[in-house]
């Protein structure tokens, strides 16, 4: 099962996505985070990559398309992965069908969650709000200023996937804003075609 989860900063996809790990045995695939690592061991990508991150700005697309071109090769891929935060342009998805092509991968589906952006904020500020209670470190680019550039940048340079993926008879529209269990059941309904299912949970 190969799965791309589409939706601005706050969607939940990484929740979802989290969810999809356990119950098919495959990897979520999240650059976001495989950037932070780089960050986090000072590799020459997370150097490059740093201060853009923390600004809410994208990484280039060469930076990811290279990242996740060899992380799908890897052992745990072979039966498949989730994408949580890639593709985020046209250009990768363009980069990443190619890529899949030369590996004789099929995409199953591309899943967008929608939610409004009022209640991203509140997500956000909730999300940093568990994270402080349960000690953890806030992301750097958890504050309103590169928030808001995170969502600008998914506005302008990332919502245009949806149309991209629509124009191929790949893409299934969720709603975001329902309970995540029943986002999880939609989900899931998708992804095992059922259709009358995935209708009366979230799809929109
Ligand atoms: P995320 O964890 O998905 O919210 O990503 C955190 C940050 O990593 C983003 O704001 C970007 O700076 C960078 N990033 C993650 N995925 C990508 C991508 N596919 N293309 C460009 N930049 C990315």
């Amino acid at each position: 099962m190969r799965l791309i989860f589409l939706g601005p900063p706050g969607a939940g996809k990484g929740t979802q996505a989290k969810r999809l790990t356990d119950k098919y045995g495959i990897p979520q695939l999240s650059t976001g985070d495989m950037l932070r690592a780089a960050v986090t061991a000072g590799t020459e990508i997370g150097k490059r990559a740093k201060a853009v991150m923390d600004a809410g700005g994208l990484v280039s697309d060469d930076i990811v398309n290279q990242i996740v071109s060899e992380r799908i090769q890897e052992a745990d891929c072979a039966k498949g992965f989730i994408l949580d935060g890639y593709p985020r342009t046209v250009p990768q998805a363009k980069a990443l069908a190619e890529n899949m092509r030369q590996k004789d991968l099929v995409l199953d589906a591309v899943i967008e969650l929608k939610v409004d952006e009022e209640a991203l904020v509140r997500r956000i500020e909730n999300r940093v709000a568990e994270t402080i209670a349960a000690g953890g470190t806030v992301r750097s680019d958890d504050n309103p200023d590169s928030f808001r550039k995170r969502l600008s940048e998914y506005r302008e340079k990332t919502a245009p996937l949806s149309q991209y993926y629509e124009g191929q008879g790949e893409l299934v529209v969720l709603d975001g804003m329902a309970h995540v269990d029943a986002v999880t059941v939609a989900i899931e309904a998708v992804l095992e075609k059922d259709a009358n299912a995935a209708a009366s949970a979230a799809r929109i």
